[in-house]
């Protein structure tokens, strides 16, 4: 029996997570959107895709929660992409509302569930999720730690001609321009970058990482990226069902873990089945403890905007 997986949004994100993890043969697929047609045409097309893949998985596409029922993990996408010029903080009315009814849907659909969310503002909206869904908020973790420390490894291994598999690094905080990049704890190679590599150049890459989804609309113009978000998120899936047991930086609910109360916010944890295993505490220099604390303080800016 394969595990059910329902991804809400069946654009951009949704459909190429679908895509991944049919073609990992990782679990049944079930795609939900509100427009007519676009789930199941997507559903339908990565499905005569599977053979060819060796995939055993079911994929379906639907605009009704029902069929959705009894879902293992549930991946909030659903919701409006930014334009180029748009910080993702100017997404948080509009996609609250959406994230509203669809997390009012899956608390009835699949009470059981872990959710991803990953629709932007994404730490805004995973405690929104929360607080909609009353779930235990180990069972509710938000996608961003993943990305930007994929994006950061990529600029590393393109800068020092390292593979980027052999690059480490974590970049905590909220998904957003105060993300925390640790150059400290980035190694390529085995070594420390700030071995290898200048400050100044050190510093270019950062800046880079944190205008890393600002370029990519910047090129696109008419949305925003898919394929690094979506291996990222399966990334998460294929911790949650146990297939790789990864330290992984995810926006979870601190509850003084970092000396920080009542917030989500990305930190590196441990997924497992239940959701979030462990959090794990670093030891944080004193700017960087600063850092993080003025993100968590930006996103409780954003919660607070959205309960007046
Ligand atoms: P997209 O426009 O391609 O797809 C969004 C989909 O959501 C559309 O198909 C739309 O019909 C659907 N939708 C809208 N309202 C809905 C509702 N109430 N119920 C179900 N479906 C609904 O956008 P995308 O590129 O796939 O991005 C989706 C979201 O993910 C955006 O908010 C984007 O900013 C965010 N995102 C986050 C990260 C991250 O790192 N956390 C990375 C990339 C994108």
């Amino acid at each position: 029996m394969h595990k059910k997986i329902t991804i809400v949004g069946a654009g951009n994100v949704g459909a190429t997570t679908a895509q991944l993890i049919a073609e990992k043969n990782l679990a049944d697929v079930v795609l939900v959107d509100i427009v007519e047609g676009i789930p199941q045409g997507k559903a339908l097309d990565i499905q005569e895709a599977c053979p060819l893949w060796n995939s055993s998985v079911r994929v379906t596409g639907t605009n009704n929660y029902e069929d959705t029922a009894h879902s293992d993990i549930v991946v909030i996408t659903a919701g409006r992409a930014r334009k180029p010029g748009m910080s993702r903080d100017e997404l948080l009315q509009s996609n609250a509302r959406v994230v509203k009814d669809v997390a009012k849907n899956i608390a009835v659909t699949s009470p059981e569930s872990i959710v991803i969310v990953v629709t932007n503002p994404m730490d805004a909206m995973a405690h929104l999720t929360l607080k909609v869904t009353n779930f235990p908020h180990r069972r509710i973790v938000g996608m961003g730690g993943v990305l930007d420390s994929a994006r950061m490894r990529a600029f590393i291994a393109m800068e020092t001609g390292v593979s980027p598999d052999k690059v480490e690094t974590m970049v905590l905080g909220s998904h957003g321009d105060l993300m925390v990049p640790l150059p400290r704890l980035t190694r390529a190679g085995g070594k420390n970058i700030t071995d290898i590599l200048p400050e100044s150049k050190i510093e270019e890459i950062i800046h880079r990482t944190k205008n890393g989804g600002a370029e990519i609309v910047g090129l696109l113009k008419t949305g925003s990226a898919y394929f690094a978000p979506a291996a990222s998120i399966v990334e998460m899936i294929e911790n949650i069902l146990e297939i790789k047991k990864e330290i992984l930086s995810c926006s979870v609910y601190l509850d003084g873990e970092y000396g920080l109360k009542g917030v989500y916010i990305g930190v590196p944890v441990r997924l497992c089945s239940a959701g979030v295993g462990e959090i794990i505490e670093l030891e944080l220099k004193e700017n960087e403890k600063q850092a993080l604390s003025a993100s968590a303080e930006a996103v409780k800016g954003l919660i607070r905007k959205l309960v007046t």
